[in-house]
């Protein structure tokens, strides 16, 4: 089983008047199989957290490690990320002109599995998981981001974890700007990945919302730069009535 290993993580970011660190000291283990939340105020650090491990080069690691079965993964070039199993839907470009949908996601199966996957069943599996995700058919001849809608991005980071079928998955924000509907069917999409016992997700969120369609194993209140307390499912229902206040007392970022 895959484990993805972060340890002591410091990460700092270029600000208008010097260096700030964002992440002080982040501890996290996520093993295949597992489904773990984080969740936390705004500004407090957790986008930083999902573009560290995806190596956006805005973000400096100054301190700790972030490893894959014991392979340092801050090493790897982005493409090796997700060859190694790792889902990082922020690593994506925003907007990939004049490639289709459908192309970009052929192309991306077939840069992790090492081989083209087979035309006919291909076809169908797109077909069948876009069903799935509610989507148009017509959506596979679309551009990559291109217009798409909030919902619509989050349809395709869903669709393209579904196909993709990492060992890691990041999912950050994933319920930002869906309507109830839409997220019920993203969640929906999750909920079919995660039962394949084969995926361990990250999921960021700061509202507790989605946490009741993808039931999450540990929760980890983020705050700060750092987890402040990990838990299990009832840490969710907690933050959902008291909120994040306890935790960032004192802190600066909140
Ligand atoms: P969250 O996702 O928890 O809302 P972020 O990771 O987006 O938090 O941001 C944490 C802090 O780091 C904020 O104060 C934010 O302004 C700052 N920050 C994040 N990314 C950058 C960046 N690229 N440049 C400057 N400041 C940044
Ligand atoms: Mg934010
Ligand atoms: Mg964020």
């Amino acid at each position: 089983m895959a484990t993805l290993e972060i340890r002591d993580l410091h990460v700092t970011v270029e600000v208008e008047n010097g260096t700030k660190e964002i992440l002080k000291g982040v501890d996290l283990t996520v093993k295949q199989g597992e489904t773990h939340a984080i969740m936390g105020p705004n500004g407090s650090g957790k986008s930083t957290l999902a573009y560290s491990i995806a190596g956006h080069p805005k973000y400096t690691i100054t301190g700790g490690t972030v490893t894959l079965d014991g392979e340092d993964v801050l090493e790897m070039e982005v493409d090796e990320r997700a060859r190694a199993g790792m889902f990082l839907a922020m690593q994506y470009p925003v907007e990939v002109p004049g490639v289709s949908v459908s192309n970009f996601l052929r192309t991306s199966a077939t840069a992790i599995r090492g081989e083209a996957p087979k035309l006919r069943t291909w076809v169908k599996e797109v077909k069948e998981t876009m069903a799935g995700l509610q989507m148009d058919p017509s959506f596979a001849e679309r551009n990559v981001n291109e217009g798409f809608s909030g919902g619509e991005k989050k349809r395709h980071e869903i669709l393209q974890m579904e196909l993709l079928k990492p060992k890691i998955a990041i999912l950050d924000e994933t319920d930002s700007g869906l309507d109830v509907d839409a997220l019920r069917v993203v969640s929906e999409g999750v909920n079919r990945v995660r039962d394949t016992g084969e995926v361990g997700t990250l999921l960021i969120t700061h509202y507790t919302r989605i946490l009741r369609y993808i039931k999450p194993d540990f929760v980890h209140v983020f705050a700060n730069g750092r987890i402040a307390e990990s838990g299990g499912p009832e840490l969710a229902d907690k933050l959902e009535a008291e909120g994040y206040e306890a935790y960032v007392k004192g802190g600066a970022s909140a």
